[in-house]
């Protein structure tokens, strides 16, 4: 029996690197999610069918998870073509539209941001832990619950604080549902990526290249969506059964203090 993954923004960028990465390892039916992409949806779908070891269900749905409708609707789905649910990844975000100065920010970047980034996943999670405690624990893999966070959680950046208080917001609610569903056995976690390369950071290609060429991180590159990848599948594939509200680093150094 395979366990089932919803996760949010899967259509592109870290998403889909992490619905590749579990597609490769067959052990979970999966839903993606996206919000208005429908072709890089029925691509990533393609290409986890494609990377699937053995035969596995992939499908699609729409819904922002900004939307309470869109949230119970996307539930619902799970409910209904699946009947059970193992692992949530909240993933989908965004950045500002626009990265102003922390004196000129308007509100409306502010309440997108608490809406998509930190609202959506902490109210899905809401609902969501109510569908992973009533499925019958899979015979060999856990039922979890990973936020992707960022380095912005800690990383005081002036030209986009609604971003960092989101994600500084989302590191916090993993620790609130991490002491909430332990009794219930469903871990929760954050993985805080670093820069990856992504459509959300190809805007901002030239100032990280020469970050990195001034050595930004001790492991000094992009990171990749495949990064980020390999340990929420290592969670999800069961390999911490003793912890719960970690936060798992992924990006490439960037958070060590040197001297
Ligand atoms: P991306 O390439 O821009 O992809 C964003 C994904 O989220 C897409 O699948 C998009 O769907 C989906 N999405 C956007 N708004 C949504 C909404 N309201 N409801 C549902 N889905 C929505 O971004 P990314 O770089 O992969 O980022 C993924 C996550 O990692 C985000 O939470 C981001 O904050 C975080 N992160 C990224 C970096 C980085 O350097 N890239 C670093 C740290 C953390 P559509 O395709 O339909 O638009």
């Amino acid at each position: 029996m395979h366990a089932v993954a919803l996760i949010t923004g899967s259509s592109r960028g870290i998403g889909r690197g992490i619905a590749l990465e579990l597609a490769r390892h067959a052990q979970h039916d999966l839903l993606i999610n996206y919000a208005g992409n429908e072709a890089a949806a029925q691509e990533c779908q393609q290409l986890c069918l494609e990377a699937a070891a053995e035969n596995i269900r992939v499908e699609i749905v729409q819904a922002d998870v900004s939307s309470r409708e869109d949230r119970g609707r996307l539930l619902d789905t799970v409910r209904e073509r699946f009947g059970r649910l193992d692992l949530l990844v909240n993933n989908a975000g965004v950045a500002p539209s626009v990265r102003a100065d922390l004196l000129d920010a308007d509100e409306a970047s502010f309440d997108r941001l608490i809406a998509i980034n930190l609202k959506g996943p902490y109210f899905l999670t809401q609902q969501a832990a109510k569908l992973l405690i009533d499925s019958p624990p899979h015979p060999s893999l856990p039922r979890a619950v990973i936020n992707v966070t960022s380095i912005s959680a800690f990383t005081a950046s002036v030209n986009r604080g609604d971003y960092c208080i989101a994600k500084a917001g989302l590191a916090m609610m993993t620790k609130l549902y991490a002491a909430r569903l332990a009794e219930f056995g469903i871990g929760v976690f954050e993985v805080q990526p670093g820069v990856i390369e992504t459509d959300m950071t190809g805007p901002v290609k030239g100032k990280y290249d020469a970050l990195f060429a001034d050595g930004l991180t001790p492991i000094n590159r992009w990171g990749t969506p495949a990064d980020v990848a390999r340990a929420v599948a290592a969670v999800a594939l069961g390999a911490f059964p003793y912890s719960t509200g970690q936060v798992f680093n992924v990006d490439g150094g960037f958070h060590l203090r040197t001297l």
